[in-house]
């Protein structure tokens, strides 16, 4: 007989396998970035900061710009240390931009592009399962009359 004595940690990690992916939108820092020379020299506030405006930026597609306001949104302090790191860059037209953001980050045309890959898929899927298999042609559905 076999004696489990695996913990919860490990029967979770096991057992996610079979549990559906998250598919909420997500942004990428490497395993690196917490000690990257310039993040780690900063305050938690600022750290914090720059995390959040990865991840507005992400939400809002904007491709790494944002605006003053959101620069300031945790005090005048930290917004002005994320640019004296030189982790963001003020622009000619008054808002502001992430440094490098787009060699980490997916920009606004490849989540656009990835949506409409997946709801095509959809689309699809649901053709087959409910036209296809059923032997009906939907005069509704675009793929019923493209075959
Ligand atoms: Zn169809």
């Amino acid at each position: 007989m076999l004696v489990s004595s695996e913990c919860d940690w490990f029967r979770h990690q096991r057992e996610r396998k079979t549990v559906a992916k998250d598919t909420r939108p997500y942004f990428t820092l490497t395993n690196e970035y917490p000690r990257h020379r310039k993040i780690r020299a900063l305050s938690d506030k600022a750290f914090r900061l720059h995390v959040e405006l990865i991840a507005d930026c992400n939400d809002a597609r904007s491709d790494g710009k944002f605006t003053k306001s959101e620069l300031n949104m945790r005090g005048p302090k930290a917004g002005k240390e994320l640019i004296e790191a030189g982790l963001v860059t003020a622009l000619e037209d008054g808002t502001y931009e992430l440094h490098d953001y787009l060699a980490h980050q997916h920009s606004k045309a490849q989540i656009e592009a990835f949506q409409a890959n997946k709801a095509e898929a959809g689309q699809r899927g649901a053709h087959v399962r409910h036209h296809v298999k059923k032997g009906v042609v939907d005069p509704g559905c675009e793929l019923c009359q493209t075959g």
